[in-house]
């Protein structure tokens, strides 16, 4: 697509007279939104932008279209489903062979299995769709979108300040360096975010006290043909059922084994998965992917937004892998951001408060990460996840209830919050009785 080379200064020059200073710095802008990464945040966020008349240069540092992430056990949750029906990806995934997420938990008092109620709606499901289909779909989706720039080989390097604020990028480009004004600079260049860190945006970083391998595998097939989560406290493991046939398949031990597993990689991996609770037949299987992973992956918080920038999807936050919600908060805080913008973005409205209002939005995620913080401590279940977790091992109402959570549909204080702490306890209670009962 073409660049509309400072196309927007009769624009600009109107926004002047309308809106306040965030507006005045704008006369000479390329674009109206400059995003630095067109992986899934990036591309959903300058879809919906366009969409709304936000002129958007969408900027990958890889040249090549069908670039994906690898690292990634690829199980989208629930909360995104709505974003990617606002996309109007769906058809193209179920198209494509995504699985329903559906899954079932491991836990010493039993397996979680939450299932709909009878007569009761269908359980919020989200999709498992490996990301080298999913990554170039969405890309090719922003692309062919009126109003969105994807400029390929496009690393940015730097920013342009002006005034106090940040007014565009400089990017390292196979034909040069090139800049590039806009009214906002996006940031969903992932946890390492270029923009973070060249806007000097203040983080905070977690230890992650798990390390992590995964690999695909194909003829390994799973209890029920559904994803499978062991919680063995402290070490992790999960199992999904992808698209084309293909299982993925993660660990995610204590970094005290780290030494040790080391030593013969595909060994210990196997080991690992042969020793899971009904374990998925490894040794029938055929791995079709190398065993790849990270063994130092520490969570990050960062704060979203500065004067002419935010920060979306890992570029913002990065949870713990073992939870697999990077990539459903990837899809929403792109929609968080152009509700709150878009207008001010176009040029219709004061772009501090709408960065505010999203910065609000965003902070909703912070008691996710405070639970996900304490749990990468590779400790055991603690007092309150005893409760919850072996009464919904037992209570199908509480199953549903934890898929609520995990799909990320509820935040923490309702999934802890007083009642469900209660029925938790009953059933608890009911179940010692039972078995007091049956042993008597
Ligand atoms: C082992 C592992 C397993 C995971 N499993 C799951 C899972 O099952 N489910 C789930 O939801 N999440 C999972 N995640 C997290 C998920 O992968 C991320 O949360 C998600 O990819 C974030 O998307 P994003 O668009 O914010 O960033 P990314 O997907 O990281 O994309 C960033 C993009 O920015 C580009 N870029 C970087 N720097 C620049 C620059 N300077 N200029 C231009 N472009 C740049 C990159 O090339 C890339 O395309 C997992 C993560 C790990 C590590």
């Amino acid at each position: 697509m073409t660049k509309p080379e400072s196309a927007a200064q009769d624009d600009a020059a109107q926004d002047d007279a309308a809106h306040g200073d965030a507006g005045r710095e704008d006369a000479a802008h390329d674009y109206d939104v400059v995003i630095s990464g067109a992986s899934l945040a990036g591309s959903a966020a300058a879809i919906l932008l366009a969409r709304r008349g936000v002129r958007v240069a969408l900027l990958e540092r890889r040249s090549d279209p069908a670039a994906y992430k690898v690292l990634c056990t690829h199980s989208i949750t629930a909360n995104a489903h709505p974003v990617l029906d606002e996309l109007g990806l769906v058809p193209a995934l179920e198209k494509a062979g995504a699985l329903h997420n559906d899954a079932r938990w491991y836990t010493r008092w039993g397996w979680i299995e939450p299932r709909a109620a009878a007569g009761g709606p269908e359980l919020p499901y989200g999709y498992n769709i490996r990301r080298s289909v999913l990554d170039p779909l969405i890309r090719a989706r922003a692309a062919e979108t009126p109003g969105v720039d994807l400029l390929l080989g496009h690393q940015v390097t730097g920013l342009i300040r002006e005034a106090g604020r940040i007014a565009g990028v400089r990017a390292s480009t196979p034909q040069g360096e090139r800049e590039l004004r806009a009214r906002l600079v996006v940031g969903a260049d992932g946890k390492d975010s270029a923009v973070a860190e060249l806007a000097g945006m203040p983080s905070r970083q977690f230890e992650n006290t798990r390390f992590g391998y995964l690999a695909h595998f194909r003829d390994l097939p799973l209890h029920g043909g559904i994803g499978q989560t062991w919680f063995l406290e402290p070490d992790m493991a999960y199992a999904f059922p992808n698209d084309d046939g293909v299982t993925v398949l993660a660990v995610l031990p204590d970094k005290k084994r780290l030494p040790a597993f080391r030593e013969d990689l595909e060994g210990s991996f196997l080991d690992f998965v042969r020793a899971l609770p009904e374990a998925p037949p490894i040794d029938s299987a055929e791995r079709v992917s190398k065993i790849i992973g990270a063994v130092n992956y520490p969570l990050r918080s960062r704060k979203p937004t500065a004067p002419g920038v935010a920060l979306i999807g890992d570029a913002a936050l990065t949870g713990d892998p073992l939870w697999g919600v990077g990539c459903g908060w990837a899809l929403e805080s792109a929609t968080w951001l152009t509700e709150a913008v878009a207008p001010a973005a176009a040029g219709g409205g004061d772009l501090d408060k709408a960065l505010a209002a999203y910065a609000r939005r965003h902070g909703r995620l912070q008691g996710h990460q405070r639970l996900a913080v304490d749990f990468a401590k590779a400790r055991p279940f603690n007092p309150v996840e005893r409760l919850i977790f072996s009464a919904a091992a037992r209570d199908e109402s509480l199953a549903r209830h934890m898929h609520l959570f995990q799909s990320r549909l509820i935040g923490p204080l309702r999934f802890l919050n007083p009642a469900i702490v209660a029925k938790a306890a009953l059933v608890n209670l009911k179940h010692r009785r039972t078995a007091a009962a049956r042993s008597a």
